[in-house]
């Protein structure tokens, strides 16, 4: 800091509210160190926040709410920066700049939680096309939701059409026990066909949207993420 105040120019004002930052920072470290530690802390923080970012470009649609978070702390940006520049003695100017970072932090959060909702509603769309009305889902036991015996967890919904008889089932052991024949599995070249159903709300999904996705586009209910251990049984690894 001292080397950007003896090298560079930036007007009167702005140098003198340096020096007074630069001389402050050096008292506060001589004197009283024990601040600065609650600043580590305050970049501890950050990257801990940042860090929620990277869960959201994995995973978009399921981890939208992150965006959702850091709008409001946009908002509270301004209440925040007014009240506690008010009696932190902070420039007004400063408090405006500061108010800047949550104006232009909300609309870049805005704009991105509206390209996850377009991707979402664009699934959607395309999923939605062909409800099921009539076609029946088989398995053991299975509910309303086409969780069956072996599997019946809250998040086990997803039913499956099968290559061999072309009839949905609850999971691969319901089939081998009802049925005679040997299970087939989709090929890759078929992965675009809706051959996967949630339980839920009966809609259905291409293996491949299935693959992208850990919850229903449709309903949002939770998918069992250890469904995909057992995706070489319906479908070619
Ligand atoms: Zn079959
Ligand atoms: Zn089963
Ligand atoms: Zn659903």
């Amino acid at each position: 800091m001292q080397f950007i105040i003896s090298n560079f120019s930036f007007g009167r004002y702005i140098n003198s509210w340096l020096y007074k930052v630069c001389n402050a920072l050096i008292e506060i470290n001589d004197s009283y160190p024990f601040l600065s530690y609650g600043f580590d802390w305050l970049y501890f923080g950050y990257i801990i926040i940042a860090m929620f970012y990277i869960e959201v470009y994995k995973i978009p649609i399921e981890n939208k709410w992150v965006l959702r978070y850091g709008m409001y702390a946009c908002i509270l940006i301004l209440p925040t920066a007014f009240i506690a520049g008010y009696f932190r003695k902070m420039p007004i100017l400063w408090q405006i700049v500061d108010c800047y970072f949550g104006v232009f932090g909300f609309i870049l959060l805005y704009i991105i939680y509206q390209k996850i909702e377009a991707l979402k509603r664009a699934l959607i769309t395309k999923l939605k096309t062909n409800l099921i009305m009539d076609e029946i889902i088989f398995g053991f036991q299975i509910d309303g939701k086409t969780r069956c015996i072996h599997h019946c967890t809250q998040v086990d919904v997803v039913a499956i059409k099968m290559k061999c008889c072309n009839k949905f089932y609850a999971c691969i052991k319901c089939h081998d026990e009802m049925e005679e024949h040997q299970a087939e599995t989709w090929s890759k070249s078929e992965f675009d066909d809706k051959v996967v159903l949630c339980g839920n709300c009966r809609c259905e999904m291409t293996v491949n949207a299935y693959l992208f996705l850990k919850c229903c586009p449709d309903c949002d209910h939770e998918f069992n993420d250890k469904c995909k251990n057992h995706f070489h049984y319906y479908f070619d690894p």
